[in-house]
């Protein structure tokens, strides 16, 4: 079995290692046979989304969200109908907020984006930093995999990262979150909700990278994207995940040592 990830502009979006994300995408395919064939999308180039299984969009300051905002525009539609094809895509920070609907800076510049979520983003005069823990057992709780496989009890549907922001989130009527924040700023610095979920396409904050630390959440994409590519029968054998456990709670501890930085 084989499945195909588009990183979209990894040279200008890529913070607090984003692209561990694809890595851990790839080993943990790696350790279960499945192949990862990973193309690296890139500025005034075209390319086929049609076999898209995967969208992978990093974070990035203003200045590099601007530099791919009108190229993102342009391939907008297309990954606007992959996605309407249950093709996954995750988006963080940055990439989260051009996934939006739009990011306006600090001085007022309004950054179009594809509209994938019922969400924009403003920039504000707070910096939110820190570490970050999230409840995803309200917002998973319609993953029926998770639950198939143990994994939400198991990991108590956690996710944990890093967030780095001053743009706020604000999520429209339809925009169904990723997570409940337990301790964080998460989408408007209010505490309430983090991240985006529509269809298979996730928007989140969470630098770390994200997905090595959150085994389960990286399964879940791993076998939705097995299961847009080859139907929905499609299984995903579990592993040891000790490891990843181990640095899941030791994550989780710090969350409560180390004190949020408000600047
Ligand atoms: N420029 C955005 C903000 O500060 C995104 C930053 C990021 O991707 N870490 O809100």
């Amino acid at each position: 079995m084989k499945i195909k990830i588009y990183h979209l502009y990894p040279d200008a979006m890529n913070l607090y290692g984003d692209w561990g994300n694809i890595l851990a995408i790839q080993k943990r395919c790696e350790w279960r046979q499945i192949q990862t064939e990973i193309i690296e999308v890139k500025v005034g180039e075209n390319y086929n989304f049609d076999d898209a299984d995967i969208f992978f969009l990093g974070g990035g300051q203003d200045r590099g969200q601007i530099l791919i905002s009108k190229d993102l525009g342009l391939k907008g539609k297309q990954i606007k109908e992959a996605i309407e094809k249950d093709t996954v895509a995750l988006t963080i920070c940055g990439g989260y907020q051009l996934f939006g609907k739009h990011f306006k800076t600090a001085n007022g510049t309004e950054i179009p984006g594809i509209s994938v979520f019922d969400a924009w983003t403003e920039a504000s005069t707070e910096r939110m930093i820190g570490n970050v823990l999230v409840d995803c057992r309200a917002t998973t709780s319609n993953w029926e995999n998770m639950h198939r496989f143990g994994l939400v009890e198991k990991m108590h549907a956690t996710l944990v990262g890093f967030e780095n922001h001053s743009g706020k989130t604000h999520l429209g009527n339809n925009a169904k979150p990723l997570g409940h924040i337990i301790r964080g700023y998460g989408n408007d610095g209010t505490g309430n909700f983090e991240g985006c979920q529509y269809r298979n396409a996730f928007g989140t904050y969470l630098h770390g990278s994200l997905l090595p630390k959150n085994p389960w959440f990286t399964d879940h994409i791993i076998l939705l994207a097995l299961r847009h590519r080859y139907g929905s029968d499609s299984e995903l054998p579990q592993l040891d995940d000790a490891i990843e456990i181990a640095a899941h709670n030791e994550a989780k501890e710090r969350v409560y040592t180390a004190k949020t930085v408000h600047i």
